[in-house]
């Protein structure tokens, strides 16, 4: 009897810009802003607020560990993304025109502090660089992980997972509501798996707040890889850290407060793989 085939999961791969690991179900759990490693090339070009790498989606790997339980598969990224943001158009151009928001390699914070030393920032050539050693390889891991799941059941869900500080008023006005899910105004993602994933948020007694295609309407990996049409479900989830860690340094987890949400979480995912589930059924007649 082999013990690797009764494993739902195979061997993780790690690279120095990604962390894999591949589960069954039909849903990959993608966390571009996990990382936190600046590499030793950009370091001394940083300001101290830069090295704190406040804005990392911090623990979120933690917080959805329950989720390989469930055979999901989960990418997170380990390059911090002050070097590059992984989740914004390779080209740099604006995810929101005409709002302030960070870019591909962003020069400023969200709170808008400098992240580099006077005349240090990133020249174009320095920015294509980092391009091809950080943002490629995660995008070719993360699509191929697509493919793959895709590939043994019709369809896959795609769930973006993001966190950010609760209050930054230059990002948006007053607190942000605990849970924003993004779906690119309902192009990235079939509306019966988005009502699936809403569902269990929508109770009148449910004490988390919930905005859908808001502030936050999914980055380019919702906007880009999203195909419902071709099978692939993306649904970007970006909530409040308060919601689960403590937002100021050094930004502990905070499994007391984590074990609120978590169930919701698996509800949330649970009812969209199921939708998911159902639909790669009926596509192949099964
Ligand atoms: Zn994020």
């Amino acid at each position: 009897m082999c013990h690797r085939r009764s494993h739902p999961f195979f061997l993780p791969m790690t690279s120095n810009v990604f962390h894999l690991v591949q589960g069954r179900a039909p849903l990959l759990i993608s966390i571009p802003h996990l990382g936190t490693a600046l590499p030793a090339e950009v370091r001394p070009d940083l300001t101290p607020e830069a090295l704190s790498v406040r804005d990392t989606d911090w623990h979120l790997d933690t917080l959805y560990g329950f989720a390989r339980d469930m055979g999901a598969s989960m990418i997170g990224a380990r390059i911090s993304r002050y070097v590059i943001d992984l989740n914004r158009p390779p080209g740099g151009e604006s995810l929101y025109p005409g709002q302030t928001t960070t870019g591909l390699c962003p020069t400023e914070s969200f709170r808008g502090e400098p992240l580099y030393l006077p005349g240090r920032a990133p020249s174009d050539a320095e920015i294509q660089r980092r391009r091809s050693m950080y943002w490629q390889p995660y995008h070719d891991a993360l699509q191929a992980e697509l493919e793959r799941l895709r590939g043994l059941h019709g369809q896959v869900l795609l769930w973006e997972a993001h966190s950010i500080a609760s209050v930054l008023p230059r990002l948006f006005d007053g607190k942000l509501p605990d849970l924003n899910v993004g779906t690119n105004d309902g192009a990235s993602c079939a509306a019966d798996v988005l009502e699936a994933a809403l569902r269990p948020t929508a109770g009148k007694d449910s004490p988390f707040t919930r905005v859908v295609n808001g502030r936050f309407k999914g980055g380019y990996i919702t906007r880009s890889y999203g195909r419902p049409a071709s099978g692939v479900q993306a649904i970007q989830l970006e909530m409040c850290q308060s919601l689960y860690m403590n937002e100021d340094a050094p930004f502990e987890y905070r499994a007391d407060i984590a074990a609120r949400i978590q169930p919701l979480l698996a509800r949330m995912l649970e009812a969209a793989v199921g939708q998911v589930k159902a639909k790669g059924n009926a596509r192949a007649g099964r």
